[in-house]
């Protein structure tokens, strides 16, 4: 997906000043943003109060949304640099083409993971048939200094790894979880993982102290460590711990994002992560004179136009809140 934020401001990320090397609960709030004419997302990251968690810079959840009798996604082909996305459904589907050639239909808790590097492009569309309901949730993950100008490429998993106990079965999106391990290649050490989890169920996961975590909410209530927790939110827990008390109020399913802070400052701008406001310049010129991010063959449409940088010069970074 892209940011399709008109308003497009830069955001400056990353480094250890904003990590919370204890364990703490900061409930996240979505930003409500349009994607189009028809859809509305809720932003959790980057947040007013949180722009990173490990390397996951970007966090978007959307639906459950009836798009029976209407198009559904529709976003127009559009350049990506210095990241990876990760699609994940729990309904629909969503087709994907990008500049590389690749054409993949994505289903519910399949990995679709497009390494940017240094630049691509692609569109997604809701295909034609669909299925009537669409929900899931867009994710990127900023890519170290060291690989963000490696070559695009796109993987889609369609049998990922789980891990099951008494009320939970989890599916590995990225990295590893009490021994499971999903295929996708990551550059950070990184953890991504779908929680399903039954009305009831009382558990806890294990963790990595040295990481940050957050939990996003895809359905159902669930209480992590104490504090209830609604579709569209996400709870920022911070560093040092071992282990992660999940309780859930009904049927339920969570998405656990987490990994070890990532250190370098970075400057999000649409759709490119880069290091200074010069990667940023340069990118959209390259997008608008149609150079650097090859082209999406296929999509029924014309692509996106890049909006406007602001005029002023980025701001030093400020404090989380
Ligand atoms: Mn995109």
């Amino acid at each position: 997906m892209s940011n399709l934020d008109r308003e497009a401001v830069p955001t400056l990320c990353g480094g250890r000043g904003f990590v919370v090397a204890e364990p703490v609960r900061e409930l996240l709030s979505p930003r409500h943003v349009k994607l189009g004419e028809s859809t509305e997302v809720r932003r959790l990251l980057p947040n007013l109060g949180r722009r990173m968690v490990g390397a996951w810079a970007f966090v978007d959840h959307y639906g459950p949304d009836d798009i029976a009798d209407e198009p559904g996604m529709q976003v127009p082909p559009h350049p990506h640099m210095g990241l990876q996305t990760v699609s994940w459904l729990h309904e629909g589907e969503v087709l994907h083409r990008d500049s590389t050639g690749s054409l993949q239909t994505i289903r519910p808790r399949e990995l679709g993971l497009m390494t940017s590097g240094r630049a691509i492009s692609h569109s997604e569309e809701s295909p034609r048939p669909h299925a009537r309901f669409l929900h899931g949730a867009q994710l990127w993950v900023a890519l170290p200094d060291s690989h963000r100008h490696t070559d695009p490429h796109f993987e889609h998993h369609a049998d990922l790894p789980r891990v099951t106990a008494p009320g939970l079965s989890a599916t590995l999106i990225l990295g590893e979880l009490d021994g499971a391990a999903s295929p996708g290649t990551t550059y950070t050490p990184i953890v991504g993982a779908d929680l399903t989890l039954a009305d009831g169920a009382d558990l806890s996961v294990p963790l990595e102290p040295d990481f940050e975590y957050a939990v996003l909410c895809m359905s159902g209530e669930t209480h992590v460590d104490g504090v209830p927790v609604l579709p569209g939110s996400m709870l920022y827990l911070g560093c040092g711990r071992t282990e992660l008390p999940l309780r859930a109020e009904s049927d339920a399913s969570v998405m656990l994002l987490g990994g070890e802070p990532f250190d370098e400052e970075l400057v999000m701008w649409w759709n490119f992560i880069g290091r200074s406001q010069d990667d940023i310049t340069q990118a959209r010129e390259d997008w608008m004179t149609g150079s650097r991010f090859g082209e999406v063959k296929g999509y029924d449409g014309d692509p996106l136009a890049a909006p406007e940088l602001p005029p002023v010069p980025l701001k030093p970074r400020g404090r989380v809140r």
